[in-house]
């Protein structure tokens, strides 16, 4: 009988830190750039044209990855800039038309950017590419009309703030536009938890920086800072979404192959690997068909990549590789047996091949509705030794070996 692993604390937070980091971090160096006395050693002509040169670079950047979203949030950001810097010297509040097109623009932003966040990647050049930047150039347009002819109702619309509290009456912002901003940065939160993607936390980070930025944007020196700010975080986001889609496994999130033969290189001193396998899924796959299966492989997944203190990587197929560095055999058999459990006691519901399509009749005989299945892995583990394996791959090999051992043994179990 085994012992029971399955409360031992292992599970870590995996989605937080890369959430924050590094896109949170510039949006905080910013902040604290800009209050602090260093803002005065910044020199006044050059930083104009860092948005551009980010622009430029972040548009061949994405050009090359075919990251269309990211493109149109540049040129939004880019838009808004220039529109920042040529009134800026108006003052905000002082001309109506002014004020009209800073009303129009925080009541925008936020649509524009929850709604890239929501559409799916379609090129640039395409039919619906060319449509999506059509609508950017109607919103463009007729915030420019707006600015020429500042409708007083519109206007009114834009400005309704049904709360009234000191906060609220020292910031310029309007209460309807702070809102899409909250709705629009719960939307980001809650996308990123279900898929998370670095580009759905640049944009998060994007749309804080910009929110900050609109909050006070008489002088457009410190605007033009939170600009750059904000287009270096889409375009880090972008290289780390492609990064992450060039060593990751698109199905399950994991990193993959490549991302192991790396590892393995960099492995020295104490170490276990472990090769993990779902048992019977041939016949699993047979029965259920392959999208089932498909879910099954992500299920196994993510109870390997919350374990704190080892790198899962999908290595192939149905197979996967657990290293854990800096641990012996002794200390990785509990990890590796917390993982093997999660799997095995997380339920697994399919609906019925029988299900009838139409709801039946009362007093009929139902298909069977739902059928829960376990799904089971055995695994196979090594320890890195100086006399037999003493190199990743050797001990790599060691635990392939340890893993038929425990097929053979009768499956859903860990060798050493
Ligand atoms: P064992 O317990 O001995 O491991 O039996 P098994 O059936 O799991 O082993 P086998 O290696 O014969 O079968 C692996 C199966 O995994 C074959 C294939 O149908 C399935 N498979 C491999 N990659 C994928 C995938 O990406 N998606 C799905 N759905 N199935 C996959
Ligand atoms: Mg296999
Ligand atoms: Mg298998």
């Amino acid at each position: 009988m085994n012992a029971d692993y399955s409360n031992k604390g292992f599970v870590h937070s995996g989605l937080f830190f890369p959430f924050f980091i590094p896109n949170g971090l510039i949006y905080l160096a910013t902040l604290i750039f800009i209050h602090s006395p260093l803002l005065k050693t910044w020199p006044t002509g050059i930083p104009r044209i860092t948005p551009y040169l980010l622009l430029i670079a972040g548009f061949l950047v994405a050009l090359l990855f075919n990251r269309s979203r990211v493109i149109y949030a540049l040129t939004i950001l880019a838009i808004i800039d220039r529109a920042i810097a040529y009134m800026s010297n108006a003052g905000l509040t002082s001309i109506p038309g002014v004020h009209a097109a800073y009303l129009a623009i925080t009541f925008l932003l936020p649509l524009n950017v929850a709604a890239l966040s929501l559409v799916k990647e379609r090129g640039i050049f395409t039919p619906r590419g060319l449509w999506r930047a059509s609508i950017i150039a109607i919103e463009v347009i007729a915030t420019c009309i707006f600015y020429l002819h500042p409708n007083p109702t519109i206007i009114r619309y834009l400005e309704y703030s049904p709360l009234s509290t000191a906060l609220f009456n020292r910031i310029p912002m309007p209460q309807l536009s702070i809102l899409l901003f909250s709705i629009a940065a719960l939307l980001l939160v809650f996308t990123y938890t279900r898929d998370p993607d670095a580009i759905t936390s640049g944009f998060f980070w994007t749309l804080a920086t910009y929110f900050t930025a609109l909050l006070s944007p008489g002088d457009y020196r410190v605007f033009n800072l939170y600009t750059s700010s904000a287009m270096l975080i889409l375009i880090i986001s972008l290289v780390i979404s492609s990064y992450k889609m060039a060593f990751h496994d698109e199905l399950t999130g994991l990193p993959a192959r490549r991302a192991l033969n790396e590892e393995l290189l960099k492995l020295t001193g104490r170490y276990t690997i472990a090769m993990a396998d779902i048992d019977f899924f041939k016949k699993f796959n047979d029965r259920y068909g392959h999208a089932v299966g498909d879910q099954v492989l992500r299920m196994v997944a993510s109870r390997m990549s919350r374990v704190a203190g080892v790198k899962a990587f999908r290595y192939g197929g149905e197979e996967f590789v657990l290293v854990l560095s800096g641990k012996g055999k002794k200390e990785a058999l509990p990890i590796l047996e917390y993982i093997r459990q999660s799997v095995e006691i997380t339920p697994f519901v399919i609906r019925g091949p029988n299900r009838p399509k139409k709801k039946p009749k009362p007093g009929k005989a139902r298909g069977k509705p739902r059928e829960r299945v376990s799904v089971t892995i055995s695994i196979g583990a090594a320890e890195r030794d100086t006399s037999k394996h003493k190199n990743p791959r050797d001990v790599l090999r060691a635990a392939d070996k340890a893993l038929y051992a425990a097929k053979k043994a009768g499956r859903n179990r860990v060798s050493l």
